[in-house]
């Protein structure tokens, strides 16, 4: 798809570059859910690509964040039932129909399940290479090669209204829900309500409910309908109700916007919400690479906040893997290593960033992008995963944290999540000690710290 773009001329000459992948792997795997988004948007920006995004569908801004889920009341004194009632006159007082918040909450019952859900922080974690086999499995490449043709016609329209090229759609797709099999089925008002109440994320759940009353105030859609995620991600492409106030879009034209049951309606709301937050029409999201002299290069540079043209990573030691050239574009580039040195790296363009916007996972950014390549009959990833190292578990991240902070380090918050405050801490360690500063959280790097 990339390679027959015809709308993007200019694009073209990096698009064939990018397309070309050499290499023969195989690929695994089956599936998994995401979190949703987590609600941090911005105004459509027109690209510098000189594609304007003016058929953008933003039907409304995000609701504004409401004082009455910032003041909340401490709510382990009051009955569900009460909170609920009085939930609903504050979300009427902030000009909602009182008829819909009536009829919405009516049916609203706490779930214990989804507060339940909402604690839980495993032990483990899945480290990337097994996530993304499940996540870009033979399965989904060959659904996703199917879908492509069968929604040829519909995903060119797409496209040429938003911008997005067809197999990221298709990608997204099949992670958010298995191209639309598998989207939960919790009523997301109950859920929203529950986490209001009692979760960890209670502005999150108060927030997003009244989104979702909004919802049933404009849309032709019953309570009943409003089904997704435990977390409150809504239909096949898992959008949370103030992603769906302002992103999703009636394409097929019924009057509706509707992420349950319309596919162009699902595939054309995921390509307004990508275009909306930046995306470069024709561009690729980035590419594998590798680094001709391992032994002499400075793995620091894969801190995401470093971004250089792709000119400068050539002239770094980066070629593609295979061992060509980069494309010469100036397109600005950021070194992702996601399992570290050992394992395979890439070069990431402003797509991924975009697709981030989607959910901030890194490991969901590639995983979209590498399933979109596959869809489009790109190679499997090259470079051999360290799957001899053993994953950290939470309490060891939680002492890497703890090692760090205590040997002068800022790793951030000692909750156990390896964030980009954490890994830039573990480069800092790295370069103290002379070893390559890759940010990764190994037993190795474990190990050192207990030892100083
Ligand atoms: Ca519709």
């Amino acid at each position: 798809m990339l390679l027959r773009s015809r709308l993007f001329p200019v694009r073209r000459l990096i698009i064939v570059l990018l397309a070309v992948t050499a290499c023969q792997a195989t690929p695994s795997g089956s599936s998994r859910s995401n979190l949703p988004v987590t609600g941090v948007e911005t105004q459509p920006q027109i690209t510098r690509h000189g594609f304007t995004p003016a058929s953008l569908d933003t039907m409304s801004p995000p609701p504004a964040p409401s004082a009455l889920c910032t003041n909340r009341p401490v709510t382990e004194t009051v009955r569900f039932s009460d909170w609920l009632e009085q939930f609903g006159q504050q979300a009427v007082e902030t000009g909602l129909s009182p008829t819909t918040t009536q009829q919405a909450l009516r049916g609203v019952r706490f779930n214990p399940r989804v507060v339940d859900l909402d604690s839980r922080q495993p032990e483990f974690t899945r480290p990337i290479w097994e996530y993304l086999a499940s996540a870009v499995s033979a399965s989904r490449i060959q659904r996703g090669r199917q879908l492509l043709t069968e929604y040829r016609s519909l995903l060119n329209r797409i496209e040429q209204r938003y911008g997005v090229q067809p197999a990221y759609l298709l990608a997204i797709w099949a992670i958010e829900s298995d191209f639309g099999r598998s989207y939960g089925n919790f009523r997301v008002l109950d859920s929203l309500a529950s986490l209001a109440y009692q979760g960890r994320r209670a502005q999150f759940g108060c927030e997003q409910l009244l989104a979702a009353l909004q919802i049933l105030d404009r849309e032709p859609l019953s309570p009943d309908q409003l089904i997704g995620s435990w977390a409150g991600a809504m239909g096949h492409m898992q959008f949370i109700p103030t992603a769906f106030l302002s992103y999703a879009v009636d394409f097929d034209g019924d009057g509706r916007r509707d992420l349950w049951d319309s596919v162009p309606d699902v595939l054309a709301s995921a390509a307004n919400y990508l275009a909306a937050h930046g995306w470069h029409a024709g561009v690729t999201w980035g590419l594998e690479v590798t680094v001709q002299a391992p032994g002499a290069f400075d793995w620091g540079l894969s801190d995401p906040t470093v971004r250089k043209p792709l000119g400068e990573w050539q002239s770094l030691g980066i070629r593609r893997v295979g061992g060509q050239s980069l494309p010469s574009e100036p397109l600005p580039a950021g070194l992702l290593l996601p399992a570290g040195y050992r394992g395979p790296a890439f070069l990431t363009l402003e797509n991924f960033e975009v697709i981030k916007r989607y959910n901030t996972s890194t490991s969901y950014a590639l995983a979209v992008g590498h399933l979109a390549d596959r869809i489009n009959g790109g190679s499997a990833i090259v470079g051999r995963w360290p799957t001899e190292l053993a994953a950290l578990s939470l309490s060891d991240r939680v002492e890497l944290q703890l090692l760090l902070r205590q040997r002068g380090y800022d790793p951030g918050a000692v909750d156990g999540l390896i964030g980009p405050r954490t890994q830039r801490a573990i480069r800092a360690f790295q370069r103290a000690t002379q070893q390559p500063a890759d940010g990764y959280p190994s037993m190795e790097v474990l190990n050192q710290l207990r030892r100083l």
